[in-house]
């Protein structure tokens, strides 16, 4: 009986080790980058640009990019940069 309870207070120990490390591994690579410019986690929102033309912000992947400007579609890319009064 005494080595039952030691077999399985040891399986439970590995169990428990096993789970940390797996939770603590997760969370690692969960964690969001603090450097600029790296990888954009996929819950973080995404970043919003300006079209150069109406100055309507969208999201960057909506952007149009075309003549280093970004756009909103492209009429407003073969309309050109409108200067903000
Ligand atoms: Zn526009």
């Amino acid at each position: 009986m005494g080595k039952f309870l030691f077999w399985a207070a040891v399986i439970i120990g590995v169990l428990l080790v096993t789970r940390m490390l797996t939770h603590y591994a997760a969370n690692q690579r969960n964690k969001p980058t603090q450097k600029k410019g790296g990888p954009q986690a996929i819950n973080e929102p995404e970043e919003m640009v300006r079209c150069a033309h109406c100055q309507v912000f969208l999201p960057r992947s909506d952007a149009l990019k075309q003549d280093d400007h970004l756009w909103c579609g492209p009429e407003h890319a073969k309309k050109g940069v409108r200067q903000p009064r």
